[in-house]
Protein backbone atom coordinates (compact mmCIF):
# COMPACT_ATOMS: atom_id res chain seq x y z
CA UNK A 1 0.00 0.00 0.00
CA UNK A 2 1.04 3.21 -0.45
CA UNK A 3 0.31 6.52 1.60
CA UNK A 4 0.07 10.13 0.47
CA UNK A 5 -0.65 12.44 3.70
CA UNK A 6 -1.71 15.64 3.08
CA UNK A 7 -1.21 17.84 6.27
CA UNK A 8 -1.55 21.90 6.76
CA UNK A 9 0.42 24.70 8.84
CA UNK A 10 -0.69 28.24 9.17
CA UNK A 11 -3.82 28.41 9.33
CA UNK A 12 -6.81 25.86 9.45
CA UNK A 13 -9.39 26.47 5.45
CA UNK A 14 -6.20 26.82 3.44
CA UNK A 15 -7.26 24.10 0.70
CA UNK A 16 -6.19 20.75 1.93
CA UNK A 17 -9.34 18.67 1.24
CA UNK A 18 -9.13 20.08 -2.40
CA UNK A 19 -5.60 19.70 -2.74
CA UNK A 20 -5.98 15.90 -1.66
CA UNK A 21 -9.12 15.36 -3.66
CA UNK A 22 -7.23 16.55 -6.22
CA UNK A 23 -4.18 14.65 -5.94
CA UNK A 24 -6.00 11.51 -5.62
CA UNK A 25 -7.71 12.19 -9.39
CA UNK A 26 -4.43 12.68 -10.67
CA UNK A 27 -3.33 9.70 -9.71
CA UNK A 28 -6.69 7.76 -10.96
CA UNK A 29 -6.42 9.24 -14.23
CA UNK A 30 -2.75 7.26 -14.49
CA UNK A 31 -5.04 4.05 -13.80
CA UNK A 32 -4.62 3.74 -10.46
CA UNK A 33 -7.31 3.04 -7.84
CA UNK A 34 -7.35 5.02 -5.12
CA UNK A 35 -8.60 5.45 -1.68
CA UNK A 36 -9.03 8.48 0.93
CA UNK A 37 -9.05 8.87 4.55
CA UNK A 38 -10.11 11.99 6.23
CA UNK A 39 -8.63 12.07 10.20
CA UNK A 40 -10.95 14.61 11.89
CA UNK A 41 -8.52 15.24 15.53
CA UNK A 42 -11.91 16.49 17.58
CA UNK A 43 -13.69 14.40 20.26
CA UNK A 44 -17.27 13.91 18.66
CA UNK A 45 -17.31 10.36 17.11
CA UNK A 46 -18.39 11.59 13.78
CA UNK A 47 -20.10 15.32 12.34
CA UNK A 48 -23.62 13.95 12.93
CA UNK A 49 -23.79 16.19 16.03
CA UNK A 50 -22.42 19.16 15.21
CA UNK A 51 -24.19 22.41 13.80
CA UNK A 52 -23.84 23.24 9.82
CA UNK A 53 -22.29 26.31 11.33
CA UNK A 54 -19.22 24.49 12.80
CA UNK A 55 -17.33 22.68 9.85
CA UNK A 56 -19.77 22.97 6.92
CA UNK A 57 -23.06 20.10 5.95
CA UNK A 58 -22.81 16.96 7.24
CA UNK A 59 -22.00 14.30 4.67
CA UNK A 60 -24.02 10.67 4.27
CA UNK A 61 -22.14 8.17 2.83
CA UNK A 62 -23.86 4.98 1.80
CA UNK A 63 -23.59 3.09 4.73
CA UNK A 64 -25.20 5.87 6.95
CA UNK A 65 -22.22 7.26 8.25
CA UNK A 66 -22.32 11.47 9.18
CA UNK A 67 -18.91 12.36 8.36
CA UNK A 68 -17.52 15.70 7.63
CA UNK A 69 -17.78 17.50 3.88
CA UNK A 70 -14.02 16.67 2.43
CA UNK A 71 -15.46 13.05 2.55
CA UNK A 72 -18.02 14.30 -0.54
CA UNK A 73 -15.28 15.88 -2.22
CA UNK A 74 -13.33 12.74 -2.57
CA UNK A 75 -16.44 10.65 -3.49
CA UNK A 76 -16.94 13.45 -5.95
CA UNK A 77 -13.27 14.12 -7.05
CA UNK A 78 -12.62 10.26 -7.27
CA UNK A 79 -15.85 8.50 -8.19
CA UNK A 80 -15.45 6.30 -4.85
CA UNK A 81 -18.10 5.32 -2.27
CA UNK A 82 -16.35 5.61 1.27
CA UNK A 83 -17.81 3.94 4.55
CA UNK A 84 -17.90 5.31 8.02
CA UNK A 85 -14.50 4.16 8.94
CA UNK A 86 -12.90 6.48 6.00
CA UNK A 87 -13.29 9.17 8.29
CA UNK A 88 -11.21 8.48 11.52
CA UNK A 89 -12.03 10.93 14.26
CA UNK A 90 -10.46 11.20 18.23
CA UNK A 91 -13.54 10.29 19.58
CA UNK A 92 -13.49 6.95 17.29
CA UNK A 93 -9.62 5.87 18.14
CA UNK A 94 -10.63 6.58 21.92
CA UNK A 95 -14.11 4.47 22.20
CA UNK A 96 -11.72 1.72 20.14
CA UNK A 97 -9.45 1.73 22.93
CA UNK A 98 -11.70 2.04 25.90
CA UNK A 99 -14.35 -0.83 24.20
CA UNK A 100 -11.09 -2.95 24.29
CA UNK A 101 -9.73 -1.93 27.64
CA UNK A 102 -12.91 -3.19 29.18
CA UNK A 103 -12.93 -6.34 27.74
CA UNK A 104 -9.11 -6.59 28.84
CA UNK A 105 -7.15 -6.18 25.15
CA UNK A 106 -4.32 -5.59 26.91
CA UNK A 107 -4.17 -7.78 29.77
CA UNK A 108 -4.04 -5.49 32.21
CA UNK A 109 -1.27 -3.02 31.22
CA UNK A 110 -1.43 0.67 31.94
CA UNK A 111 -2.96 1.96 29.00
CA UNK A 112 -1.75 5.33 27.25
CA UNK A 113 -1.60 7.46 24.55
CA UNK A 114 1.73 6.30 23.09
CA UNK A 115 1.48 2.97 22.00
CA UNK A 116 -1.94 2.01 22.52
CA UNK A 117 -3.90 4.69 20.75
CA UNK A 118 -1.13 5.74 18.39
CA UNK A 119 -1.25 1.72 17.43
CA UNK A 120 -4.86 2.06 17.50
CA UNK A 121 -4.52 4.39 14.94
CA UNK A 122 -2.28 3.10 12.78
CA UNK A 123 -4.48 -0.14 12.30
CA UNK A 124 -7.15 1.61 11.08
CA UNK A 125 -5.37 3.35 8.87
CA UNK A 126 -3.66 0.32 7.53
CA UNK A 127 -7.22 -1.43 7.41
CA UNK A 128 -9.47 0.80 6.15
CA UNK A 129 -6.77 2.00 3.22
CA UNK A 130 -7.38 -1.81 1.80
CA UNK A 131 -10.76 -1.48 1.50
CA UNK A 132 -12.55 -1.46 -2.01
CA UNK A 133 -14.09 1.57 -2.81
CA UNK A 134 -14.98 1.56 -6.65
CA UNK A 135 -16.30 -0.37 -9.28
CA UNK A 136 -13.24 -2.78 -9.82
CA UNK A 137 -14.18 -4.27 -6.22
CA UNK A 138 -10.05 -4.18 -5.82
CA UNK A 139 -7.83 -3.17 -3.16
CA UNK A 140 -6.72 0.59 -3.64
CA UNK A 141 -2.91 0.70 -4.40
CA UNK A 142 -2.57 4.76 -3.32
CA UNK A 143 -4.58 6.03 0.08
CA UNK A 144 -4.91 9.54 0.36
CA UNK A 145 -4.87 10.22 4.18
CA UNK A 146 -5.76 14.06 4.98
CA UNK A 147 -4.83 15.38 8.45
CA UNK A 148 -7.56 17.54 9.34
CA UNK A 149 -6.62 20.63 11.36
CA UNK A 150 -3.05 22.43 11.52
CA UNK A 151 -0.04 20.87 12.65
CA UNK A 152 0.96 22.22 16.29
CA UNK A 153 -2.77 21.97 17.28
CA UNK A 154 -2.99 19.37 20.76
CA UNK A 155 -5.68 17.82 19.36
CA UNK A 156 -3.67 16.30 16.62
CA UNK A 157 -0.29 15.67 18.41
CA UNK A 158 -0.94 11.30 18.60
CA UNK A 159 -2.39 11.68 15.09
CA UNK A 160 0.79 12.70 13.85
CA UNK A 161 3.29 10.44 16.19
CA UNK A 162 1.28 7.57 14.65
CA UNK A 163 1.58 9.01 11.05
CA UNK A 164 5.31 9.22 11.47
CA UNK A 165 5.24 5.46 12.90
CA UNK A 166 2.98 4.16 9.90
CA UNK A 167 5.70 7.06 7.76
CA UNK A 168 8.63 4.56 8.93
CA UNK A 169 6.58 1.23 8.59
CA UNK A 170 5.48 1.76 5.40
CA UNK A 171 9.12 2.38 4.09
CA UNK A 172 10.43 4.43 1.50
CA UNK A 173 8.74 5.04 -1.68
CA UNK A 174 5.57 4.11 0.00
CA UNK A 175 4.65 7.09 1.70
CA UNK A 176 4.40 10.72 0.57
CA UNK A 177 4.08 13.88 2.55
CA UNK A 178 2.45 16.97 0.76
CA UNK A 179 2.44 19.80 3.72
CA UNK A 180 0.25 22.79 2.86
CA UNK A 181 1.15 26.21 3.71
CA UNK A 182 -0.57 30.02 3.12
CA UNK A 183 1.45 33.04 1.60
CA UNK A 184 -0.06 35.43 2.41
CA UNK A 185 0.41 38.65 0.01
CA UNK A 186 1.22 42.10 2.13
CA UNK A 187 -0.35 44.63 1.04
CA UNK A 188 -3.55 42.12 -0.40
CA UNK A 189 -3.45 43.13 -4.45
CA UNK A 190 -0.96 43.10 -7.28
CA UNK A 191 1.70 45.08 -5.95
CA UNK A 192 1.90 43.42 -2.62
CA UNK A 193 4.71 41.33 -1.47
CA UNK A 194 4.33 36.96 -1.14
CA UNK A 195 5.72 36.73 2.40
CA UNK A 196 7.25 33.19 3.19
CA UNK A 197 7.91 33.45 6.65
CA UNK A 198 4.57 31.65 7.74
CA UNK A 199 5.60 28.61 5.76
CA UNK A 200 9.11 28.22 6.98
CA UNK A 201 7.29 28.67 10.39
CA UNK A 202 4.97 25.32 9.54
CA UNK A 203 7.49 23.64 7.99
CA UNK A 204 9.90 24.27 11.14
CA UNK A 205 6.78 23.24 13.18
CA UNK A 206 5.96 19.79 11.24
CA UNK A 207 9.78 18.73 10.91
CA UNK A 208 9.90 19.13 15.37
CA UNK A 209 6.38 16.95 15.35
CA UNK A 210 8.79 14.50 13.61
CA UNK A 211 7.35 14.54 9.86
CA UNK A 212 9.44 15.38 6.67
CA UNK A 213 6.94 16.92 4.33
CA UNK A 214 8.48 16.00 0.87
CA UNK A 215 5.92 18.56 -0.67
CA UNK A 216 4.97 21.72 0.32
CA UNK A 217 2.15 23.24 -1.33
CA UNK A 218 1.46 26.64 -0.95
CA UNK A 219 -1.95 28.16 -1.78
CA UNK A 220 -1.81 32.21 -2.42
CA UNK A 221 -4.39 34.71 -3.71
CA UNK A 222 -2.49 35.46 -6.86
CA UNK A 223 0.22 33.00 -8.53
CA UNK A 224 3.91 32.52 -6.73
CA UNK A 225 6.33 34.54 -8.56
CA UNK A 226 9.55 32.36 -9.13
CA UNK A 227 11.58 34.15 -6.61
CA UNK A 228 8.98 33.08 -4.02
CA UNK A 229 9.59 29.82 -4.80
CA UNK A 230 13.25 29.90 -4.67
CA UNK A 231 13.00 31.48 -1.01
CA UNK A 232 10.79 28.93 0.06
CA UNK A 233 12.91 26.00 -1.57
CA UNK A 234 16.20 27.72 -0.16
CA UNK A 235 14.55 28.92 3.66
CA UNK A 236 13.15 25.33 4.17
CA UNK A 237 16.21 23.17 2.34
CA UNK A 238 14.26 21.87 -0.82
CA UNK A 239 14.50 21.74 -4.13
CA UNK A 240 12.19 24.37 -6.18
CA UNK A 241 10.37 21.69 -7.75
CA UNK A 242 9.11 20.28 -4.09
CA UNK A 243 7.24 24.05 -4.10
CA UNK A 244 3.71 23.57 -5.56
CA UNK A 245 1.72 26.97 -6.16
CA UNK A 246 -1.59 26.81 -5.55
CA UNK A 247 -3.09 30.15 -6.36
CA UNK A 248 -7.40 30.86 -5.74
CA UNK A 249 -8.77 29.93 -8.79
CA UNK A 250 -12.87 30.76 -9.65
CA UNK A 251 -13.46 26.94 -8.84
CA UNK A 252 -11.93 24.38 -7.65
CA UNK A 253 -12.15 21.79 -9.89
CA UNK A 254 -9.45 23.66 -11.25
CA UNK A 255 -7.05 22.75 -9.10
CA UNK A 256 -5.97 19.46 -10.39
CA UNK A 257 -4.98 21.19 -13.53
CA UNK A 258 -2.90 23.69 -11.78
CA UNK A 259 -1.01 20.32 -10.33
CA UNK A 260 -0.96 18.87 -13.34
CA UNK A 261 0.77 21.66 -15.31
CA UNK A 262 3.45 21.53 -12.24
CA UNK A 263 4.17 17.99 -13.30
CA UNK A 264 2.70 16.73 -9.75
CA UNK A 265 2.29 13.31 -10.94
CA UNK A 266 5.75 12.77 -12.34
CA UNK A 267 6.63 14.38 -8.94
CA UNK A 268 4.78 11.83 -7.12
CA UNK A 269 4.79 8.58 -9.19
CA UNK A 270 8.69 9.08 -8.84
CA UNK A 271 8.40 9.36 -4.88
CA UNK A 272 6.05 6.57 -4.83
CA UNK A 273 8.04 4.57 -7.41
CA UNK A 274 4.68 3.71 -8.75
CA UNK A 275 4.37 1.68 -12.52
CA UNK A 276 0.36 1.84 -13.40
CA UNK A 277 -0.27 1.24 -17.02
CA UNK A 278 0.07 4.20 -18.63
CA UNK A 279 2.00 6.16 -15.65
CA UNK A 280 4.43 8.79 -17.39
CA UNK A 281 7.72 8.24 -14.99
CA UNK A 282 10.10 10.75 -16.50
CA UNK A 283 9.97 14.70 -16.14
CA UNK A 284 9.18 16.36 -19.21
P1 LIG B 1 -9.11 22.57 4.48
O1 LIG B 1 -9.29 21.12 4.08
O2 LIG B 1 -7.68 22.97 4.61
O3 LIG B 1 -9.96 22.99 5.62
P2 LIG B 1 -10.65 23.02 2.09
O4 LIG B 1 -10.00 22.18 1.07
O5 LIG B 1 -11.92 22.52 2.71
O6 LIG B 1 -9.62 23.44 3.23
O7 LIG B 1 -10.90 24.46 1.44
C1 LIG B 1 -11.41 25.55 2.21
C2 LIG B 1 -12.20 26.46 1.28
O8 LIG B 1 -11.31 27.06 0.34
C3 LIG B 1 -13.27 25.73 0.48
O9 LIG B 1 -14.40 26.57 0.38
C4 LIG B 1 -12.62 25.53 -0.88
O10 LIG B 1 -13.59 25.47 -1.89
C5 LIG B 1 -11.75 26.79 -1.00
N1 LIG B 1 -10.53 26.57 -1.80
C6 LIG B 1 -9.59 25.62 -1.62
N2 LIG B 1 -8.60 25.74 -2.54
C7 LIG B 1 -8.92 26.81 -3.32
C8 LIG B 1 -8.29 27.47 -4.44
N3 LIG B 1 -7.13 27.06 -4.94
N4 LIG B 1 -8.93 28.56 -4.97
C9 LIG B 1 -10.10 28.99 -4.46
N5 LIG B 1 -10.75 28.43 -3.42
C10 LIG B 1 -10.18 27.34 -2.85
Amino acid sequence: MKYVLVSGGVISGVGKGIIASSTGLLLKTTGLTVSSIKIDPYINIDAGTMAPTEHGEVYVTDDGGEMDLDLGNYERYLLTSLTRDHNITTGKVYQNVINKERIGHYLGKTVQVVPHVTDAIQEWIERVARVPVDESNAEPDVCIIELGGTVGDIESAPFIHALSQLQRRAGKGNFVQIHVSYVPVIPPGPGGEQKTKPTQRAMSDVRSAGLNPDLIACRCEQPLDQSTINKIANMCSIEPYQVIAVHNVTTTYHVPLLLEKQALIDTISQMLDLRAPGMKRDPE
